[in-house]
């Protein structure tokens, strides 16, 4: 019977280690915490487990190579993850965007339901336990070597050690480092995060730190624009934040602008029309006064700022030009200096072991013999939606099997 030692006790490692068992394998996963310690945070608490799409909507999800796991979806994917946790006792939901939850709204309910499965499948638990480098002879990984010097020997490794956000659930970037003499690493960073920025003059967000700002359109733009999404964004002390932002951070560079149209609805012309009249029929009012039936009254404060217009001057006194230089701020209201918040805040990690150095269908390395790598750990990641436990799942479950079935003795 082969031995495959996992290294992580998150989902891609629990997964890898109940696909091991079923596959005639006897199994150790090392954790060097507690199991799912960031399962638990995921979806708030809710655990947003997949995503109800079929194999091309998961491709379609992930921001870099689309077609490594067109292979690895073909042995298991959201259906069998689906009937993995229904038949296991975790019926799940569906809300907007398809995404999935347990009926119950625990995340706790998903990760009882893995670890009854590691019992049954009678996986050797070793929590509280660091790995702290593999044993690599000609090549080939024969074991691993935990912080106090134990040396535990196995038929294959699989590395499952996630990326480098949310830290304090064990997620070191530890796998990185166990592979850097042999592998490529492509460098890591935040992803799914919030964005540090300022107004479009360099000043401060502060004075609209708590806004949200509802049905607006984003763009990520440089000279021209890269990305587009509709939704909500809050504004907080240091920038922005709300799904269309953290999905938008994956694909940030270098010297580009948030750009968002306030009133997506009405095109400059309409807008510019319905601001004459309502700035004629308010004459003797403050201009603020009129802007805020467009947009928070705090928000017009700072665009009036942002135009070099004092925010008192009687809408009678407005000139043309001043006009159609709010209309124009409203539809294109700026953020830059764009930065991702760190990995303490990010949901995930961006970068990690370079997929041409896997081979897609086993999850194995094409480095060193008998070493696998399941979820985060790799160069793989999506948007929000329950698209990355998928990842999780479908690499945890192929790296899992191909570990116990290739190695067989
Ligand atoms: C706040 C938050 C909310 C999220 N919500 C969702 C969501 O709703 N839906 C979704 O699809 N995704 C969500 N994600 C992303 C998702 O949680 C991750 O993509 C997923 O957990 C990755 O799984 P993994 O097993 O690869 O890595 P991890 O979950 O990071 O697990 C890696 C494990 O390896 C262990 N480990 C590391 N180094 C060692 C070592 N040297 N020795 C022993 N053990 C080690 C760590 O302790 C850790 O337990 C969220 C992430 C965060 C931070």
């Amino acid at each position: 019977m082969n031995h495959i030692i996992i290294i992580g006790g998150g989902p891609a490692g629990m997964i890898a280690a109940i696909s091991a068992a079923q596959h005639g394998a006897k199994v150790t996963l090392i954790e060097k915490g507690q199991l799912g310690r960031k399962l638990l945070m995921t979806g708030h608490g809710r655990c947003n487990v997949t995503n109800d799409t079929d194999n091309q909507g998961i491709m379609n999800a992930i921001s870099g190579n689309k077609r490594f796991l067109h292979s690895a979806l073909m042995t298991w994917n959201v259906e069998d993850m689906k009937d993995f946790l229904i038949n296991h006792g975790c019926p799940l939901k569906e809300e907007d965007n398809h995404r999935l939850f347990p009926v119950s709204d625990q995340a706790a309910d998903v990760l009882t339901l893995l670890e009854k499965n590691l019992k049954g499948a009678n996986v050797d638990l070793h929590l509280n336990h660091t790995v702290s480098q593999l044993c690599i002879n000609d090549q080939k990984c024969t074991g691993v070597v935990l912080n106090d010097g134990n040396l535990i020997e196995g038929d294959a490794v699989i590395i499952a050690t996630g990326g480098m956000s949310y830290p304090v659930t064990g997620s070191t970037g530890d796998g990185y480092e166990f592979v850097k003499d042999y592998h490529r690493i492509i460098p890591p960073a935040p992803a799914l995060v919030a964005l540090s920025c300022t107004l479009q003059n360099g000043e401060s967000v502060a004075a609209l730190q708590g806004l949200t700002l509802t049905h607006v359109k984003v763009m990520l733009k440089d000279k021209k624009v890269r990305h587009q999404a509709r939704g909500d964004v809050m504004i907080t002390h240091f920038g922005l934040s709300g799904p269309v932002i953290i999905n938008m951070s994956t694909f940030i560079q270098k010297n580009q602008s948030i750009i968002i149209d306030l009133l997506p609805d009405l095109d400059a012309q309409t807008l510019d029309a319905m601001l004459v009249k309502k700035l004629q029929n308010s004459s003797h009012k403050a201009v603020y006064h009129v802007l805020s039936t467009f947009i928070p009254e705090r928000l017009s404060h700072v665009l009036l700022k942002l135009c070099d217009i004092d925010s008192q001057t009687k809408a009678y006194a407005i000139t043309r030009e001043q006009r159609l230089l709010i209309v124009s701020t409203m539809k294109q209201f700026t953020f830059i200096d764009l930065k991702r918040r760190s990995f303490k805040e990010a949901m995930i990690t961006k970068g990690g072991i370079d997929l041409k150095e896997i081979n897609p269908k086993t999850m194995a390395s094409k480095k060193i013999d008998n070493l696998y790598f399941a979820g985060e750990v790799m160069d793989l990641d999506a948007t929000t939606g329950g698209f990355n436990l998928q990842i999780a799942w479908t690499t945890g479950y192929v790296a899992g099997q191909s570990a116990a079935l290739q190695n067989r003795s």
